[in-house]
């Protein structure tokens, strides 16, 4: 379909007039968000643990399964508040191939990381390596369920408790998958989510913190805090990371769609499977280790050789028609300005993940995109695949 249109880098114009981005950006109906809204104006209540969080926190806790759901501004500081809350110490394993906010939540706490390697195939962290880097200054480790899949939950409990150390879970990617039946959301001490308006559940901004452990949460609601509790208890900090009435409204109207958001998805990424087998170079990552996913990604991993082009290479090509793929996660977070100084001191290689920063893209997916669109990325890539050799010559000039 493509192989004869110029492609938009050579002067043709780009086969999406609109730019399709990445993230899921879900809305709910907008005659039942302007209910939601005359209510917060009749009741002239905007915040401080509200009806609307108090009953957003209730359904939460639900549909993760937990005894309690503790929603907070956003996910990094749930990430924050809950390794204070924990009291962790000295240092903490956690993988580098993540969003950079999972480690600055440890270096905000003056906790050292400790960055591990993952496995090549899920991309999750490598168990191997977790033991391997145990000593007597680790008090944690901080699993990523990333892709819409988990980090094998169940053996890094049993790992920890080996150890005697802390477990605790960035589950930005994984609101609503499944291990073996069992919703994430109750593993380790605790867990913590993401409600970004790119994330599967979306309130516009926004997280909670899961955890069946009474006295965690009652650490983390004093710490938000939690105004009209009658229990508060000693903190050592307290830091402003509520959610609103208004993010709490968005919350409950996702959360009601959250089960036909999550089939749309499955559907696209099906789509996306099916479009893309037999591209030479391209292997999709499927959602490891989960009996249920969300879906929340679709990421590809690229063999440069085979393909034709390097992973860059095609990024270049695909935003110039308008599909603005990203590289995630590029760099990897020990090649930060910020964490590169805490990683040369360590002497352990992160070799694949290096290698997943170099080759994995991440392609568009959630409301925007329809099996149409998803149809016609296919046969971009695979057309941009057919013409690699003329399209690289022509770039190197
Ligand atoms: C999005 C994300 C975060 C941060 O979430 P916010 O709600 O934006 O703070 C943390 N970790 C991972 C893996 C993420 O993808």
């Amino acid at each position: 379909m493509h192989k004869n249109t110029t492609l938009a880098i050579f002067g043709g114009n780009a086969s999406f007039s609109q730019p399709i981005n990445v993230g899921q950006l879900y809305f709910p109906e907008w005659q039942r968000y302007e209910n939601a809204m005359r209510g917060i104006f009749e009741r002239k209540y905007y915040n401080n643990n509200g009806p609307l969080l108090s009953e957003f926190e209730q359904q939460l806790a639900q549909f993760f399964g937990v005894k309690h759901a503790i929603c907070v501004h956003n996910a990094t500081f749930g990430l924050m508040m809950l390794v204070e809350a924990m009291g962790l110490k000295g240092k903490v394993i956690v993988p580098a191939f993540t969003f950079i906010a999972t480690v600055q939540a440890l270096a905000w706490a003056k906790l050292t990381p400790v960055f591990c390697d993952v496995d090549p195939l899920t991309h999750q962290l490598d168990l191997v390596k977790v033991r391997q880097l145990v000593d007597g200054e680790v008090s944690a480790v901080m699993g990523v369920n990333l892709w819409g899949g988990a980090c094998q939950p169940e053996q890094l409990e049993s790992l920890c408790n080996e150890y005697g150390i802390k477990l605790l879970f960035d589950s930005a990617h994984a609101t609503g998958c499944e291990v073996n039946g069992k919703m994430l959301g109750g593993f380790g001490s605790a867990e913590v989510f993401s409600f970004h308006a790119t994330k599967m559940l979306s309130t516009t901004e926004g997280g909670c913190i899961t955890t069946n452990d009474d006295k965690l949460a009652g650490l983390l609601e004093t710490m938000r805090p939690s105004y009209g509790k009658t229990q508060t208890v000693d903190v050592v900090k307290v830091i402003n990371a509520r959610m609103s009435e208004a993010q709490a409204a968005i919350g409950l109207l996702n959360l009601a769609d959250f089960e036909k958001n999550r089939q749309h998805n499955e559907e696209i990424y099906h789509t996306y499977v099916k479009g893309l087998h037999g591209v030479p170079g391209i292997e999709i990552v499927q959602p490891s280790v989960v009996s249920r996913s969300n879906y929340q990604y679709m990421v590809l991993k690229l063999s440069a050789e085979q393909f034709g082009m390097t992973r860059d290479q095609l990024q270049h090509v695909l935003v110039a028609e308008n599909v603005n793929v990203r590289r995630y996660f590029y760099p990897g977070v020990h090649r930060t300005i910020e964490f590169e100084p805490v990683f040369a001191t360590q002497k352990n290689a992160l070799t694949h993940t290096d290698e997943l920063c170099r080759s994995c893209m991440q392609l568009p997916v959630g409301a925007n995109v329809d099996i149409l669109i998803a149809e016609k990325i296919c046969a971009l890539i695979a057309s941009i695949q057919q013409q690699a050799k003329i399209i690289t010559e022509q770039l190197h000039k």
